[in-house]
């Protein structure tokens, strides 16, 4: 069984603090849908449950959605970075792994982790 770790991560200036307990990080995700090819960002592989993720300064995020907005993507009013998002709805339909509440976390937050240096997939978010 792997030994989950803590990890500490914020936005650019320091505004917004969060924890996560989750696997060791070894893989990141890249994609090209309309918000991610913008932000740039290498994301988390996995969703991290609401249960395991902390955060101080939320007050300081903005939120952003489009679309069916079944994701509320947040930033920094401060610095503008997008430390995190969060799964907001779920189709009906869906048999994925996602919860509602759910993290997916922008790795280069990460503090003592370079996001560059994962195994990074590219996925094909635009034609989701
Ligand atoms: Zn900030």
């Amino acid at each position: 069984m792997k030994t989950p770790r803590t990890y500490s991560a914020s936005c650019h200036c320091g505004s917004t603090r969060f924890r996560f307990t989750g696997e060791e990080i070894r893989t990141g995700l890249r994609c090209n849908c309309s918000i991610c090819i913008r932000k740039g960002m290498v994301v988390s592989s996995n969703y991290i449950r609401a249960s395991e993720v902390e955060v101080e300064g939320q007050e300081h995020l903005a939120l952003y959605q489009f679309g069916d907005k079944c994701m509320n993507h947040f930033f920094c009013r401060t610095c503008g970075i997008a430390p995190f998002s969060r799964v907001a709805s779920l189709p009906p339909d869906y048999t994925g792994q996602a919860r509602l509440g759910d993290y997916r976390v922008n790795l280069g937050c990460v503090h003592d982790l370079d996001a560059l240096n994962l195994d990074i997939e590219v996925i094909d978010g635009r034609s989701f």
